[in-house]
């Protein structure tokens, strides 16, 4: 699978079994919550109980207390009909900015907590830090929020911030959460009364996971969240989870959504994913969190690191609602696992543990809410010099039926044109220079004059202007010349053949390798290869959104053999899988470069199921800026 990291070894606090609830303190005095509605967390003794009212009194206690910033509704009230969870619990939705403000030109935050019941971290951050917004408004106005402590980061007052900002917070799993109430027996439940994974219930491009489950939008609660969500419409918006392990050695492991993010979407992503970071670390330090407290002697921990899914939890799946929030809703969404917040050790309130996952939650909202303002401003102007790509006319696309597994009774599937020669559309519309588009017929001895670089991704021989085949020997010795005479020659998945034809390796040496995702096991992070690229990069495309199945590893990768690359005079920066495998290398030839990506731009497949269409691409934020600089690489 993936990069072999670190495992973590953890110490478990051994905390006594609560007899009392929380406690939560919805009436004066608060002394026994130190004048808090929601205690921190070394005043409490036990997580927010559910049915007997602790959330439902002090939230309603949070809009007595500031009616002008909390209001307080459940879904049914806010959708102005009965709509209870699968266990015939009330949903809440608490809503935070400022209501004296005009609600038109707000950015909405939407946050969703403990959709999993025994992930705690986000709902009991989720309470606190709602709390402090309420009275940071109220009685501190001037008080500052940002969003991290990068450079390019933004700090606003509250009351600027609550202003121009809407924030809805909701748990649409109540059922999962009672079940781990006291009186309940204590033991958290990951679905809803129905068993089903609340989290495997939205709708996302590329659905390969018909069988075996429940089908998307069939429980009450992501139907409900689905009309209040398209409401709501968020601009920016999060779901908090729980995590045993962590790949990554992070208290907090945030995870950017798979989906179709062109240059822009993945520029604000990177941003929003360092900003939340640092704004985690912050938040670490002003709690004055002791990792050494919470993690055992000699686990060396990180308040909070950033990465794909696959490369924090080592998994992507269908149906996930951070990636149905981007992908359907076009929030900017960032999704975060919470160490030990989870079965274990989550059955027992430790003190130091949760102190950690509040400071993250905190550190988390505040970074969003923030970062809706400021996102507006990335705007990047890529500098690649003078691109040309070849390009390939055959979409993918419904017409042809279906394609792939017929789709369950009921359900019509979406449509699609899916053609990965979006990318550079996408691409084009961000650089100083404009992509020239190349016809095969067009790549020939002079064809590629004046061009800085030649970009070949996926297949290398495509139909000509007039529908016809290509010469190939008359493209390939077009790109011999282009190459010899110093151009930039890069070669992404299958194109990566090309090197036969090319004389740099033979054949043999030449191989396509299947996976359940695609990625790269970088070695060396300080090529030119990798400039801004985040030393947790791993995965260079989302396999799902392009219907590569999840249950069987189908993902292509295309791989030169080691010895005969380097024999060649290559240069390796990542393998894939073994170390024996080129899967992102360079090399000199003539006086130009070839470089070599052999995952990032797969055609999309109909193989399998995809009830909700398929997507053009599906590069990852690391693949992008790895193909970037690729493209502006100059000898
Ligand atoms: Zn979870």
């Amino acid at each position: 699978m993936r990069k072999v990291v670190g495992c973590t070894v953890l110490v478990l606090l051994v905390a006594a079994l609560p007899a009392s609830a929380t406690p939560v303190c919805p009436d004066e005095p608060r002394t026994a919550c130190g004048g808090r509605i929601f205690p921190e967390a070394d005043t409490s003794t036990a997580f927010v109980q559910h049915d007997i009212g602790e959330y439902e009194d002090g939230i309603n206690a949070l809009e007595r207390d500031h009616p002008r910033f909390v209001k307080v509704r459940t879904f049914s009230e806010f959708l102005g009909k009965e709509t209870l969870s699968a266990g015939d619990r009330e949903i809440f939705l608490v809503e935070i900015t400022d209501f004296q403000a005009p609600e038109k030109g707000k950015d909405a935050v939407a946050i969703s907590l403990s959709v999993h019941g025994p992930e705690r971290a986000g709902l009991e951050g989720g309470v606190r830090y709602m709390e402090d917004l309420a009275r940071w408004a109220a009685d501190e106005p001037d008080h500052m929020l940002a969003n991290g402590t990068e450079p390019d980061s933004t700090e606003l007052p509250v009351s600027e911030v609550l202003k121009k900002v809407h924030l809805y917070l909701a748990n649409i799993n109540p059922d999962g959460w009672a079940a781990g109430d006291i009186q309940n027996g204590g033991a958290f439940m990951r679905g809803n009364a129905n068993g089903t994974d609340l989290n495997r219930q939205f709708p996302t491009m590329g659905w390969t996971k018909v069988s075996g489950r429940p089908l998307p939008m069939s429980e009450p609660e992501p139907i409900a969240w689905n009309k209040v969500i398209r409401r709501i419409q968020p601009k920016v918006a999060a779901d908090l989870h729980g995590e045993l392990t962590s790949a990554q050695n992070a208290f907090a492991d945030m995870m950017y959504p798979a989906g179709q993010w062109n240059p822009v979407e993945q520029a604000q992503q990177e941003r929003a994913a360092r900003h939340m970071q640092s704004n985690v670390e912050r938040y670490f330090e002003s709690d004055g969190v002791v990792l050494g407290d919470v993690a055992g002697a000699g686990a060396e921990m990180k308040p909070a690191e950033y990465a794909t899914g696959y490369d924090v939890v080592g998994y992507d799946d269908s149906g996930f609602m951070g990636d149905w929030f981007t992908e359907q809703i076009g929030a900017l969404d960032m999704d975060v696992e919470h160490f030990l917040s989870h079965m274990v050790p989550n059955s027992t309130w430790s003190a130091p543990l949760e102190k950690a996952h509040i400071a993250s939650v905190r550190g988390e909202i505040e970074s969003l809410m923030v970062e809706a303002i400021a996102m507006d401003s990335v705007r990047p102007r890529l500098r690649l010099g003078k691109v040309g790509y070849l390009f390939d006319a055959r979409v993918v696309t419904k017409r042809d039926g279906y394609g792939g597994p017929k789709p369950p009774e009921g359900y019509s599937p979406q449509g699609y044109r899916a053609t990965r020669m979006a990318y550079f559309r996408d691409l084009s519309r961000r650089t100083t220079v404009p992509l020239r588009k190349v016809w095969s017929n067009e790549v020939r001895r002079g064809g590629l004059d004046g061009l800085d670089t030649f970009v070949i991704a996926d297949h290398p021989f495509p139909r000509n202007s007039k529908g016809g085949k290509p010469d190939s020997a008359k493209m390939v010795r077009g790109l011999k010349s282009f190459v010899r005479a110093g151009g930039n020659l890069v070669l992404t998945d299958r194109a990566t053949k090309l090197l036969k034809r090319l004389d740099v390796v033979k054949g043999s040496a030449i191989s396509k390798k299947i996976y359940g995702a695609g990625h790269i096991n970088i070695e060396d992070f300080d090529d030119a290869y990798m400039k801004k690229v985040h030393t947790t990069a791993s995965q260079t495309y989302y396999e799902v959104p392009l219907g590569y199945q999840l249950d069987q590893d189908s993902s292509p990768h295309w791989v030169v053999t080691r010895e005969a690359w380097e024999e060649a005079g290559g240069t390796t920066i990542a393998y894939i899988e073994t170390e024996t495998d080129v899967g992102l290398g360079r090399i000199e030839v003539g006086k130009g470069t070839i470089g070599i990506f052999g995952a990032l731009l797969p055609q999309p497949t109909e193989k399998f199921d995809h009830l909700y269409g398929l997507a053009d691409y599906a590069v990852t934020v690391a693949g992008g800026q790895i193909f970037n600089n690729m493209m502006a690489h100059r000898r």
